[in-house]
């Protein structure tokens, strides 16, 4: 099996050379054209009673894309699992994954805070009718109920970078599929399906894509769970964009690189920030990454206002520096006292570490820290909120 690099950059391209091409082919086509209606009649039943990929065209594109089908080929060889099912965002993917289990009858989940934001959001609101129980990972095994559909982890957790001991949740879930939101880590860092879970996801969004113009979502999964996961994308409609699945099959060759450099710089501003009485607790995971957490002892609001280099926004893992206030934006839609217990404080800032220069990132966060520390007088919030 090629290392890891190897497979970023030539998996799901296995065949371009023998096709005289060097980059993959981009198709955008809707509809597939065929003259022999019956032939495309059984490809549409063999494709509704199984799930499976089509052999040959694929009919219509919400069932099947060639490029995006590229991607999913090389996601699945990162990850290490069959297969992988690409959708419209990370969102559509969660909900597809909810919905395979739904349809199984099994509409309960067990769930480890923190996670990402809206998927709180739509486990907590029961929008898609799942119920959840909260929990820590000690307490999941106690919390499976013959009609759990699917335990949900997110490892290192978004916002505040705090890992679980895959193994030892894989073990506790039994019979339970594991999913596993590896977002942050990248298969570079972290393969879940090695560690016991069944189903990867991503929002590929964020690091596979990795230059903040491309939004998709991708689940890495054994055969079986895939071909749930087609029947649902193709009968709820969200689809990857074909144009998505090419950017997001070119950000994979770039992958380890650009999640080996920012985290060599994560790791620097780490150190320098946990030596800075300016800050509080600094949190980075054991695994290392790209994403840096920390608290600030005056006002978060004049940090995100301060930084010039650094860009202001929500999101992650894009070539540029990304700050935000996870209780105002990422995780505003979490309540607040849901919130508060799974360690998502009011003066917490998020940061994903992009490809500048350390020095300079470094120089615009010293300089944004300072500006807090002159205007703390006016804008002081009280320690204990
Ligand atoms: C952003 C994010 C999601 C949602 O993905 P979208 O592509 O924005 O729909 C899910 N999980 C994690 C960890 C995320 O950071």
């Amino acid at each position: 099996m090629p290392h890891l690099d190897t497979q970023a950059v030539h998996a799901g391209r296995e065949d371009l050379a023998d096709l005289g091409l060097h980059a993959p082919p981009l198709d955008l086509s809707t509809t597939y054209p065929s003259r022999d209606s019956r032939a495309e009649a059984a490809r549409v039943d063999a494709f509704a009673s199984t799930g499976a990929r089509p052999e040959g065209p694929p009919v219509y594109a919400r069932l099947d894309n060639p490029t995006t089908a590229r991607f999913e080929t090389a996601l699945a060889a990162l990850e290490g699992t069959d297969g992988a099912v690409a959708f419209a965002s990370g969102m559509a993917a969660l909900t597809a994954c909810l919905q395979v289990r739904l349809a199984a009858g099994l509409r309960h989940v067990v769930a480890v805070r923190p996670l990402y934001g809206c998927s709180d959001h739509l486990l907590t609101s029961g929008l898609l009718g799942t119920e959840v129980t909260w929990v820590d990972p000690a307490g999941i095994a106690d919390a499976i109920r013959p009609e759990t559909g699917l335990v949900i982890v997110e490892t290192p957790a978004n916002p505040t970078l705090a890992e679980v001991d895959l193994r030892a949740v894989a073990y506790s879930c039994g019979e339970v599929p594991l999913l596993v939101d590896n977002t942050f880590a990248t298969p570079v860092l972290q393969r879940p399906s090695e560690q016991g879970a069944r189903i990867v996801l991503h929002s590929a969004t964020k690091y596979l894509g990795g230059h903040g113009d491309v939004m998709g979502g991708v689940v890495a999964c054994d055969e079986d769970f895939a071909r749930r996961l087609r029947q649902i994308r193709f009968t709820t409609g969200g689809v990857l964009h074909p144009l998505a699945g090419y950017l997001l099959l070119r950000g994979l060759a770039t992958l380890p690189v650009r999640v080996r450099a920012a985290s060599a710089s994560a790791a620097e501003l780490v150190a320098r920030l946990r030596a800075d009485p300016r800050v509080g607790r600094v949190h980075y995971p054991k695994i290392g990454g790209a994403m840096i957490a920390f608290e600030v002892r005056d006002d978060p609001h004049a940090v995100i206002a301060g930084v010039r280099l650094i860009t202001p926004a929500v999101s992650l893992g894009s070539v540029d520096t990304l700050i935000q206030h996870p209780a105002s934006i990422s995780h505003r839609i979490v309540a607040e006292s849901d919130r508060r217990s799974s360690g998502v404080g009011d003066r917490l800032l998020r940061m994903s570490v992009g490809l500048e220069n350390v020095e300079d990132l470094w120089n615009d966060l010293d300089r944004a820290l300072a500006i807090d520390r002159k205007t703390s007088n006016l804008t002081r919030i009280p320690r204990k909120i």
